[in-house]
């Protein structure tokens, strides 16, 4: 409630008169009917304009208009009497059978009252009654002009009222509660202990300070879509039974100006108040795009709101317990300026479980569905590599329905055969699905790529070895862990990366005696580093220590925008020369390298196949336990 205090006074005014009028404040509420107010203000104001023509009839039947001159007439013959007159009409009763009210406009006419009195009709004058009718010459207009307000800014929408600029509009409000905890997470274990850290944070501050440690402010998890990041934010609010700020970068990004940067800065001073506590920012790259350089040399909204989020990331102090957690499954596009030191620093990556993982989801989901006995998840699991968290959720759900529809007291293995064939048949058209076969490709190249590195003197050690499609890369990944970062490399150590990146493609060509396209990447870099030695940096004997082409970037031009090259025919067929012989040589060391730990190329790819990731120590014991 602390931030109430801060807010400006005329906003809560504003606040105030609006709760008062019983609207605004209720952004669920506007999606009812909308077609249905839309009538209701041309309806109130048609009545309005039939009341006015129909008021004289309504409230005086009886009484006829007459001409004035009709009026003098009569009273030249005495035909009228209890005559009313007011400073603009006069009233009164017509003689004759029957008797009838009359009233006439008047006008100017200073003998009348001589005529009268010689007539003998009596009359008296009457006042006005100017105060009710002044009133309502005014208050009826503002009544129309507040329910045309009113109307127009329910249509609106209530967070986007004129009036509500600072006020951040949905889920601000922060959830005491997430009732998520990592029991409910499962098959992604590495990016949840680097989270156990935050939850550790988040509880015992003091713990980490005593030492004089700081602790992180933002924690960024990265990852495809669906493998649980979302989830995975809640589960530290839960554990750590912090309040969660949760708002989508989407959300951020406003028709109006400034609106962005006021949900910022809003945002950031209602967690201060609430500290220990979480902010989630999801999608986080629909905000933190990378600014670019904006050619009409303006800022827009999202660069704003961008700044301010910079600025209140800096601003704030992490000791006091408040964590940003970001997500997004696209880091490369965003704003580098977030992921510097002392903002998202820390980053975890989500990645699509093993078959392990898979299993231990599908464990999780099924806890409320009566499964048959022939139902083994296992097996589900091994069916669905590739498959994440919410497509796994999805599958339990669909053979669930299937059972239902078909009117079974379990679920059974039928219904989930169904289930993974639809959700596999939905996935398909996204993006292929690999069958056994390239499988088992896919494991035997990733293998050359890992042996090799274990092999030669001046590669990283391998830290993990994984086959599962669509990971980080398109269809397996080797990952190498440096042991020390490296600012300069030796000749033996390009040669050697070299080899690595041949490694797998080699390995194809030793088991399958055949070759297949997954080594296009593999092959680019290889030749990269190559043209580079020969190139730009002076290591072939044969073309001595000189640059060839011009590395120089141009300032302001986007990366590898180079400049023409400044050399003779002679010497680029030498270049090339020189680079085929580089690369040919590597491939005849990975060929002898490979053929040789054959026994052990067989079992790791093996291995692969099963368990879909092999972790760096494995693999050296293989190759320790091999002759
Ligand atoms: P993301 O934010 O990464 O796109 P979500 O966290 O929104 O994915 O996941 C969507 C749903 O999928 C979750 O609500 C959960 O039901 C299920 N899910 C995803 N990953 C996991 C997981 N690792 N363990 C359990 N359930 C998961
Ligand atoms: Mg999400
Ligand atoms: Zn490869």
């Amino acid at each position: 409630m602390a931030s109430n205090d801060k807010k400006d006074p005329f906003i809560s005014l504003v606040d105030k008169l609006r709760s008062f009028f019983g609207f605004g404040n209720h952004p669920k509420k506007q999606t009812g009917l909308p077609g249905k107010k839309h009538f209701s203000i041309w309806y109130f104001i048609f009545a309005m304009i039939a009341f006015s023509y129909l008021q004289p009839l309504l409230f005086s039947p009886k009484t006829e208009a007459i001409l004035y001159s009709q009026f003098k007439q009569y009273v030249s013959q005495g035909l009228v009497s209890d005559l009313i007159i007011r400073p603009e009409s006069i009233k009164g009763t017509l003689a004759g059978p029957p008797k009838r009210a009359f009233t006439t406009v008047r006008v100017n006419d200073p003998d009348l009252v001589k005529e009268l009195d010689e007539s003998k009709i009596s009359y008296s004058g009457r006042y006005e009654n100017r105060f009710l009718s002044s009133l309502l010459s005014w208050v009826l207009p503002l009544g129309i002009f507040f329910l045309i307000w009113r109307f127009a800014m329910k249509k609106m929408g209530t967070g986007m009222g004129v009036m509500s600029f600072s006020k951040s509009k949905a889920k601000i409000f922060a959830e005491t509660d997430t009732k998520v905890s990592f029991a409910d997470v499962a098959g992604i274990d590495e990016a949840r202990e680097e989270l156990e850290e935050v939850v550790e944070f988040l509880q015992t501050p003091e713990k980490f300070q005593k030492l004089g440690g700081r602790i992180p402010k933002g924690v960024l998890l990265v990852g495809p879509p669906g493998t649980g990041k979302t989830l995975l934010a809640r589960a530290v609010a839960g554990e750590a039974k912090a309040p969660f700020f949760s708002i989508s970068g989407s959300e951020f990004v406003e028709m109006f100006v400034g609106v962005g940067a006021a949900r910022v800065r809003d945002l950031f001073s209602q967690a201060a108040a609430q500290a220990p506590c979480i902010i989630f920012i999801d999608e986080l790259d629909a905000l933190g795009k990378a600014r670019g350089m904006n050619v009409m040399g303006g800022h827009d909204e999202r660069e704003q709101t961008l700044n301010q989020l910079l600025v209140e990331m800096d601003g704030f102090d992490a000791n006091k317990g408040v964590i940003i957690m970001a997500a997004t499954n696209r880091p490369e596009i965003l704003d580098p300026a977030l992921l510097r030191p002392g903002r998202l620093d820390r980053q975890v990556l989500v990645d699509r479980p093993d078959i392990n993982g898979r299993e231990a989801i599908l464990k999780i989901h099924s806890i409320n569905v009566t499964l048959g006995p022939d139902v083994d998840l296992r097996r589900i699991a091994g069916r669905t590599p590739g498959f994440v968290g919410a497509d796994l959720a999805n599958i339990i759900n669909e053979a669930a329905l299937l059972a239902a529809r078909n009117d079974k007291e379990t679920v059974d293995s039928a219904d989930f055969d169904e289930a993974i064939d639809r959700v596999v048949a939905g996935l398909q058209k996204k993006n292929r699905v690999m069958t056994a076969q390239e499988k088992e490709i896919v494991a035997f190249h990733e293998s050359g790529h890992a042996i090799v590195a274990e092999s030669v003197e001046h590669a990283d050690p391998v830290h993990k070895i994984s086959i599962i499609p669509r990971g980080i890369a398109a269809l397996g990944y080797t990952q190498q862990q440096p042991t020390e970062d490296r600012y300069l490399l030796t000749r033996s150590e390009l040669i050697d990366r070299l080899a690595v990146l041949l490694g797998g493609r080699v390995a194809e060509e030793v088991v399958f005696n055949e070759i297949s396209t997954g080594a296009q990447n593999d092959l680019q870099r290889a030749s990269d580093i190559a043209r580079a030695m020969v190139t730009e940096y002076g290591m072939s004997d044969l073309l001595g220590l000189v640059s060839y082409g011009s590395p120089r970037k141009a300032l302001f031009m986007p990366e590898g925008f180079s400049t023409g090259k400044n050399y003779s025919e002679t010497k680029a067929a030498q270049i090339d020369d020189e680079i085929t012989r580089i690369v040919d040589e590597a491939h005849q060391r990975v060929r002898k390298i490979l053929s040789e730990r054959r026994t052990v190329l067989d079992d790791l790819a093996r291995l692969l196949s099963q368990k879909e990731s092999v972790q760096g120590e494995e693999l050296r014991q293989m190759l320790a336990a091999a002759p």
